[in-house]
């Protein structure tokens, strides 16, 4: 049986005095019955132990300490409270030129730091519109996700680089396809495959979260503009709780 997940990815935004978006969605949703994860920048990651959701960053190093000015070891989220960490975001793939190897590297980090993963994967606009979409998806679960990945460790985020932050969701169909391909794969390669989450991200909204999460395999959402503010995470929230 696989639990829900809603995990908002606030990428470099928020204020300590943001944390008040925490504390009104808290008192909404003190009783869920999905998972909730936020990934704050790791600036505010200390200051969110007071709520009731599973905090994450949003990258770590693959090494636990050194000479890496400006990094984040996953070690160092650990210590400051954190439990999950994302990997392999596009904008860390894209802007940071983050191989999947390196990605795996910072997943096995977060494993030996006691930190699950968020690892995220997905196509360019080119790569659908060329007709590989599932080779992508191919290439970078095999060399993204480590060999001692399990459902208890590790969450997979299928997200469409030209879904993110534009406004534009695939079709239900595409969806559909992307995430049973990752299915099959995860179950022929992992013996728990079956129960290791597979969310969706890309421009998720309140309007559009409950036929989303109505597709098959879908597990929950990875979100981004739409969880920053309580009023726009909460009602994706309800609806994967209803799904
Ligand atoms: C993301 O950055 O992971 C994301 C899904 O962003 P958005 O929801 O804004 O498209």
């Amino acid at each position: 049986m696989r639990r829900k997940l809603a995990a908002g990815n606030w990428k470099m935004n928020g204020l300590r005095a943001d944390l008040a978006e925490l504390q009104t969605l808290a008192e909404r949703h003190s009783d869920a019955t999905v998972d909730i994860l936020i990934c704050p920048p790791a600036t505010l990651i200390c200051a969110c132990q007071e709520t009731l959701f599973d905090i994450g960053g949003q990258d770590c190093h693959a090494v636990t300490a050194g000479a890496h000015t400006g990094d984040i070891s996953a070690q160092m989220l650990a210590d400051a409270g954190a439990t999950y960490v994302i990997t392999g975001h596009s904008e860390r793939r894209a802007d940071h030129a983050e191989t999947d190897s390196m990605i795996a590297a910072k997943s096995m980090a977060a494993y030996a730091a006691g930190l699950s993963t968020v690892i995220c994967i997905g196509e360019t606009l080119a790569e659908r519109d060329a007709g590989t979409t599932l080779d992508i998806i191919d290439r970078q679960l095999a060399g993204s996700v480590p060999a001692n990945a399990t459902a208890y460790n590790t969450v997979i985020a299928y997200e469409p680089v030209w879904a993110i932050g534009t406004g534009k969701v695939p079709t239900l169909a595409q969806i559909g396809q992307v995430h049973a391909h990752i299915r099959a794969r995860l179950t022929a390669r992992f013996t728990d495959g079956d129960n290791m989450r597979i969310l969706y991200g890309g421009s998720v909204k309140g309007s559009n979260a409950a036929e989303i999460f109505a597709v098959p395999e879908v597990d929950g959402a990875l979100v981004g503009g739409a969880s920053l503010k309580a009023d726009d995470f909460s009602p994706i929230i309800t609806a994967l709780a209803a799904s």
